[in-house]
């Protein structure tokens, strides 16, 4: 079935049709799926320009077919900014948060300059900017937005939980439940944010509350952006209502307009009229080179027999960290594709010299390794039976629209929080945070693979259900993106 593409054209007498500027964080999680919105905005017929970093850009145009696919919608547009920082700088791990400086410093003068100048209107059309839609952790465009007169609505592309978690940082702090006072207090129950009183612990919360100064900057930018949100016209949330109900209703006391729009990939394909996962392949937004080779791999594995391993595109590990991970899957007995970013390994000496020999059979013989899988496919696949998923939440959803039960293990900022409602809450699969060890994971790859398997999958079989319900027609992410659309329709 063909796309259906909204009519552009200009009846006389029509309201002008509007210009949304999407303006993703540089990070591939976030660029995953504000390009997914970008591409629903475009199918309903408005003009869109996808403001993307020349770093992260360079790499979409070369991994992807991004240029020819949007190249069907003629109101479409790409348009490039620094992201100040010098072109070898890692962007991941520890030196991730390095770029909300540049971002501020070198970036926002940019942005605000290419708005003001007409820089960015449509190429097409020659029409202005007449909304924003930005990553919701940076509000500088905020400021320029209301400086121009242009209407700016915030895209967190973290789940609700953890939105509601960081807007609550300053409240945690004035109960007086952070600092945490060591490792022998992380178990300790965090109190003040309401909805989560009973499960929340201090190793629950976002990464940047493990510290021991309350003023340190990656905490005070989690927080003080955050609560930068009820300034923004509205906010988008990737996630449904069936998922997330509890705390969006406590959201909206502080956001009050808000569109559940989630899960994004599914609700595009859906508009893309695409029934079955072949149009994957074609619609990458990978910053990364997809090895296809796993797919053939896949198709020779037995039904759900296998792990997915990825920790996604920031995380990072040391070798001891990877060597208990190694141990432990090949001990697991279970099969398993491991994705291993190029860099992701700390110090990137990672060769198979020094691999002993136990691992390098068992993986011969059970396991697959890839530096980048086409990893929603992947998920698609009836070969696998398990996610082993650092829980970022763009995996996360991709796992659930799966149906595929996850054991997690978060690196940093909203993970810790995602895997904890994974967990306890909508039980669709379990936690191994702040453990790294071989017999550990051994045994919780075969908890999630067999022993504990039927249990998850009454939780995620009914959860990917829902997702669907959402997004097909008359569903409320479904409904709340024709609400979207009608509202920027109406923004002058
Ligand atoms: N991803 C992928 N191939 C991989 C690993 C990850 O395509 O081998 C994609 C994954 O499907 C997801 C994104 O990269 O859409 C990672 O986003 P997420 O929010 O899960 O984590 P982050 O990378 O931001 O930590």
């Amino acid at each position: 079935m063909k796309p259906q593409i909204a009519h552009m054209e200009q009846r006389p007498n029509a309201p002008p049709v509007p210009h949304v500027l999407v303006f993703p964080l540089p990070a591939q999680g976030h660029v995953n799926s504000m390009l997914k919105l970008a591409e629903l905005l475009a199918l309903a017929g408005l003009q869109v320009t996808f403001l993307n970093t020349d770093h992260n850009h360079d790499r979409l145009v070369r991994y992807t077919n991004v240029q020819a696919r949007f190249a069907r919608f003629p109101g479409f547009q790409f348009k490039t900014i620094t992201d100040g920082l010098p072109a070898e700088h890692p962007r991941a791990g520890d030196h991730f948060m390095e770029m909300f400086g540049t971002l501020k410093s070198v970036t926002k003068p940019l942005f605000r300059n290419m708005l003001f100048s007409g820089q960015s209107n449509s190429v097409s059309s020659g029409r202005p900017v007449t909304c924003i839609i930005v990553d919701g952790i940076l509000s500088f465009p905020i400021d320029v937005g209301d400086e121009l007169g242009i209407p700016v609505i915030h895209f967190r592309t973290i789940s609700a939980c953890c939105f509601w978690a960081y807007f609550c940082i300053p409240d945690i702090i004035e109960a007086g439940e952070l600092p945490i006072r060591g490792n022998g207090d992380m178990d300790r129950l965090i109190t003040s944010v309401p909805d989560m009183e009973t499960f929340l612990r201090c190793r629950d919360l976002p990464s940047y509350c493990r510290v021991s100064n309350l003023a340190d900057p990656n905490l005070q930018l989690a927080a003080d952006e955050t609560r930068q949100s009820p300034r923004a016209r509205a906010l988008l949330l990737n996630t449904f209502e069936e998922l997330e109900g509890p705390v969006l209703s406590h959201i909206c006391t502080r956001c009050p307009k808000i569109y559940t729009i989630g899960p994004l990939h599914l609700l595009l394909k859906l508009k893309l009229g695409c029934k079955t996962t072949t149009l994957q392949s074609e619609s990458s937004n990978s910053l990364f080179k997809v090895d296809r080779s796993c797919m053939t791999w896949l198709d020779a594995q037995p039904l759900k027999s296998v792990v997915y391993v990825s920790f996604g595109s920031i995380a990072k590990m040391t070798k001891n960290e990877r060597m208990e991970f190694w141990y432990g899957l090949v001990n697991s007995k279970q099969r398993f594709l491991w994705v291993i970013r190029p860099g992701m390994v700390d110090d990137g000496k990672d060769g198979d010299s020094q691999t002993p020999a136990e691992l390098v059979e068992g993986t011969k013989e059970r396991g697959y390794l890839v530096g980048w899988a086409p990893q929603e496919e992947v998920l698609a696949h009836p070969a696998i039976g398990g996610f082993l998923t650092h829980s970022g939440w763009n995996s996360t959803l991709e796992s659930i629209v799966a149906g595929v039960p996850m054991l997690c293990w978060p690196y940093f900022a909203d993970q810790q929080v995602n895997s904890r409602f994974v967990s306890e809450v909508w039980k669709l699969g379990m936690d191994m945070k702040d453990t790294c060890d071989r017999v550990i994971v051994e045994k919780m790859v075969n908890d999630l693979m067999v022993e504990k398997r039927e249990e998850l999958l009454k939780s995620t079989v009914e959860m990917a259900r829902l997702a669907r319900e959402s997004v097909s027609e008359s569903g409320s992410s479904y409904c709340n993106f024709e609400r979207l659309i009608e509202d920027i329709r109406l923004m002058r």
